[in-house]
């Protein structure tokens, strides 16, 4: 099936609901065993399985292309079991530029357990190569970054860290399935923050591990997925479900609006630059166009002035929402900066715009009069 089809049918068999045809939400955190000691269905108790969850799980590896999914209780706890997931002597490669919190568990938790750690810039596919090392395990990527949009090759990375025995993970929460298929690029696992794009209305907290083929590491996910019991709620299940039925037309119309904003930022004489896959004159334009099949809804700007100038832009916006996070029908802007606090790499003058399904005219009447206050 198609991903528009997938996206509203894949993981619900409404035989299992009472024909219901939205799922029931099955908040039971255990399950009755048979005569004979078995689970009739498979269903045990809430943190090891939940029917939701399964639903959840089933939907999301559908439309990444995956053979196994774990979902967990946030996009940053799918990285940290990732990561415990490794043994302390192993190496990672992870992006310069990469979510910060990420960022954080690798310098203050992972490192002082013993993981190796070297960040590189993974658009920098020598950079990539000369990172490697006997005991590389694990190549992370995120692509576009976080917040400055670059755009990693991922087949090219794919193929150096097989070449050194590691396997590829991506973060594809800001292109989401509809418009980048890491699996089919060679990545062996994807992360999503569903948090964002997938549950898509900033009401539901979560995250999501997609693994291509079954690994001694995807297996040792599942495993802490289930002993360690990060797992999302059966209502969070249900409402990422929900919002993964009009993800594809969703992300088609923040596409749209987001080139048309990126386009008048570009032009506009207050700005210094705008990060923007679908801009031609990005960097990462190119590869972009090859791996993506939309740009969509994510771009930094910096604002001429400095830190002060950027503060009062955000300041003044009357549509978009002064807040942190992405991937909602609210457009959103936020001083990044001052999000990541002590420690940020990020330009002072950096501006994230999430931008929404509101009316594009809508939208550019208030940052022309943001920006020309
Ligand atoms: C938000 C985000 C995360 C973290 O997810 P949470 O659900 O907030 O824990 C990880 N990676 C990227 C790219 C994100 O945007």
């Amino acid at each position: 099936m198609k991903q528009e089809t997938n996206a509203i049918h894949a993981g619900y068999d409404r035989e299992d609901g009472q024909s219901a045809v939205n799922p029931p939400i099955f908040l039971s955190t255990t399950f009755e065993r048979a005569a004979d000691g078995e689970y009739p269905l498979g269903w045990q108790y809430g943190r090891n399985d939940n029917p939701n969850r399964a639903m959840l799980e089933a939907r999301l590896g559908a439309l990444e292309g995956g053979a196994v999914a774990y979902a967990f209780a946030s996009g940053s706890v799918t990285f940290m079991t990732l990561l415990q997931a490794l043994t302390p002597a192993d190496h990672v490669v992870a992006p310069d530029d990469l979510y910060f919190g990420i960022r954080v568990l690798l310098q203050d938790v992972f490192v002082p357990w013993g993981l190796n750690v070297s960040f590189v810039d993974t658009t920098d596919t020598v950079a990539v190569a000369a990172a490697m090392r006997p005991n590389t395990r694990l190549v992370m990527v995120e692509t576009p970054s976080n917040p400055l949009m670059k755009v990693t090759d991922i087949a090219a990375v794919a193929g150096i860290a097989h070449d050194a025995g590691a396997l590829l993970v991506v973060d594809n929460t800001f292109a989401t399935p509809i418009l980048q298929h890491p699996l089919a690029l060679g990545a062996d696992l994807v992360v999503h923050s569903t948090t964002k794009y997938l549950g898509g209305h900033h009401d539901a907290t979560g995250g999501i591990i997609i693994a291509r083929e079954q690994t001694d590491l995807s297996e040792r996910v599942g495993m802490l997925q289930r002993y360690g019991g990060a797992v999302p709620s059966p209502f969070e299940c249900w409402l990422v479900l929900r919002g993964t039925q009009t993800l594809p037309t969703r992300i088609r119309a923040h596409g749209a609006n987001a080139m048309r904003v990126a386009e008048y930022l570009e032009g506009h004489p207050k700005v210094e630059a705008v990060y923007y896959a679908g801009l031609p004159a990005f960097a990462g334009h190119d590869v972009a166009r090859r791996q993506m099949d939309g740009f969509g809804g994510m771009m930094s700007v910096l604002i001429k002035g400095g830190q002060e100038a950027a503060m009062s832009v955000a300041a003044c916006m009357r549509v978009f929402t002064r807040a942190t996070s992405f991937g909602s029908p609210h457009s959103l802007i936020e001083h990044r900066a001052s999000v990541e606090a002590e420690g940020s790499t990020t330009p002072l003058n950096l501006l994230r715009l999430s931008i929404g399904l509101e009316h594009i005219d809508d939208l550019l009447a208030d940052l022309e009069q943001a920006l020309d206050f």
